[in-house]
């Protein structure tokens, strides 16, 4: 057992794909004290700095003065506190849906979700680079599962058609994200709005990366496109633009009561600590107050100061189209390269590889915050402009 670990480890470690953990001794904001070394953090994904905004500290520090600090149950035996159900009315109404559902976190959200809708003989379509908790997700349910090329309409659409050819009695869920967690971009939400509508599927929609940064007052893409109305199943995270933990979906209130009743990842799990829906729950709130809009235009301004310093990463059809920007390097080796040279002048940018990414797609993520300042962008620039030549 020990010796076939082992191989295990060495041949990750051979083949470039060996992680390990970094402890970080500061709280989550644009400078991180890592190893005991400063470094400029351009990897997280708390977009707006909410991880260490007052208000949302206050109202978890309340919380817990309030409420203590663990559930003491799952939520359906007595651990459903009054912070999960204002938050819960709190998100329903920002999403502009008749009722919302909060779960421990992101992943838990997208295998409870599609594990409760999906049965064997049902068909789950997603796009190919949908996140591992929605891939996870769609396995877990035993459902028929076909993946389409990323964003391929023509594909996507001939699997709708293979599923009402084969499984015609059958719940048919097209799943995608927003905006793409590695790559940055947009799904072309409208046209498969448009598609799925045809067909009569539904769409589970995963936020995660848009809630908070696009869309009026953070809503998401969905809102944006004037299309959250056509997406029956609007998931997302507390994690990561609104700075706390946790996940959620909203929709119709027979989807929450049937999500309550059969989503395994939300009834046989303890409730979130309360401090974390409080916090959550400032977080909405923020989003709709003149400092959460200033916040998105700072971050707004942040992104177009990086694009404008680093022209020849949007050229063609590549924009710059949320806080995500991949610089696509080929091979694990030297994206890992890449990624240290930068730690040694001072920025953490991670190296992406697989199986998070294709193997021949290792990558930096940079990630912009609305807490970075021009002159912190402009040095990393100079240093990516250096690293492309
Ligand atoms: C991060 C992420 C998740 C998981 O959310 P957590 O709250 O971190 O568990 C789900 N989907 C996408 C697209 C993500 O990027």
């Amino acid at each position: 057992m020990a010796q076939s670990i082992d191989s295990e480890l060495a041949e990750l470690r051979a083949n470039a794909l060996l992680r390990q953990l970094r402890e970080v001794d500061s709280p989550q904001q644009p400078t991180l004290e890592l190893a005991g070394r400063k470094l400029l953090n351009f990897s997280s994904n708390d977009y707006l700095g909410l991880a260490t905004e007052p208000v949302l500290r206050n109202a978890a520090k309340q919380a817990i003065d309030e409420y203590g600090v663990g559930a003491g149950a799952s939520r359906l035996i007595c651990g459903t506190l009054s912070p999960h159900m204002r938050l819960e009315e709190r998100l329903a109404d920002f999403k502009r849906t008749e009722a919302a559902l909060v779960f421990s976190s992101g992943y838990a959200t997208a295998v409870g979700t599609i594990g409760a809708l999906m049965h064997k003989d049902d068909v789950v379509i997603l796009d190919k680079l949908c996140h591992a908790s929605l891939i996870d997700g769609a396995r877990m349910s035993g459902a028929h599962v076909r993946v389409y090329p990323h964003n391929h309409l023509g594909k996507l659409e001939s699997h709708l058609q293979w599923a009402h050819e084969n499984y015609p009695e059958a719940r048919v869920l097209v799943v995608t994200e927003s905006v793409f967690s590695m790559d940055g971009d947009w799904a072309v939400l409208p046209e498969i709005v448009d598609i799925k509508r045809r067909y009569g599927a539904m769409l589970m929609l995963d936020e995660a990366h848009a809630v908070g940064v696009i869309g009026l007052n953070g809503r998401g893409l969905a809102d944006q496109l004037g299309v959250a109305g056509e997406v029956e199943i609007q998931m997302g995270t507390l994690s990561k633009a609104l700075g706390v933990s946790g996940g959620y979906v909203c929709g119709s209130r027979r989807l929450i009561d049937l999500l309550i009743n059969r989503a395994r990842s939300f009834i046989f799990s303890t409730a979130p600590p309360p401090a974390m829906a409080a916090a959550a729950l400032a977080a909405v709130e923020f989003m709709l107050t003149p400092a959460g809009e200033n916040r998105r235009q700072v971050l707004r301004r942040n992104l177009a100061h990086f694009a404008s310093e680093m022209p020849m990463l949007f050229t063609g059809d590549k924009k710059l189209q949320s806080a995500i920007i991949p610089i696509i390097l080929g091979s694990s080796e030297k994206a890992i390269e890449s990624s240290q040279m930068l730690a040694e002048k001072g920025f953490f940018v991670p190296a992406i590889r697989y199986p998070t990414v294709a193997r021949d797609a290792a990558r930096l993520r940079v990630t912009i915050s609305a807490k970075h300042t021009p002159k912190q962008i402009s040095a990393l620039c100079e240093q990516l402009r250096g690293l492309l030549k």
